[in-house]
């Protein structure tokens, strides 16, 4: 993932996620969606995450927000926006990515004779 991609990924979430409070992951008992399913161990799906808008299909996770005036609303979230909601940040390894191409793009730009 670029910088670029991941400033992307963020607005998206923030839009997405506009109007929520309370965003957590994991089964909820209060939510009739999946209150009877037990552990959150994740299912394959192919429609959009809810949090960033993704297409890919994958790995989905459930997670919960309030949203006025609904109450409680039941969400299906991407792996990276399980990962977002829970650490604020994607995983080690994009992290990596994104602060080596910021790092190449500003700091290691070649000197113009
Ligand atoms: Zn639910
Ligand atoms: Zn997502």
């Amino acid at each position: 993932m670029s910088p670029a991609e991941y400033q992307a990924y963020q607005q998206e979430f923030e839009r997405c996620t506009q109007g929520l409070t309370y965003l957590t992951t994991g089964n909820s008992c209060e939510c009739e969606s999946c209150s009877d399913g037990g552990e959150d161990e994740g299912h394959f799906s192919r429609y959009p995450c809810d949090t960033c808008g993704s297409r890919l299909a994958g790995q989905r996770h459930s997670a919960h927000a309030q949203a006025e005036p609904f109450g409680l609303v039941h969400l299906e979230v991407c792996e990276e926006c399980l990962y977002y909601i829970n650490y604020g940040r994607l995983d080690d390894q994009t992290m990596d990515e994104i602060n080596h191409a910021s790092k190449s793009n500003t700091l290691e730009k070649p000197a113009e004779s």
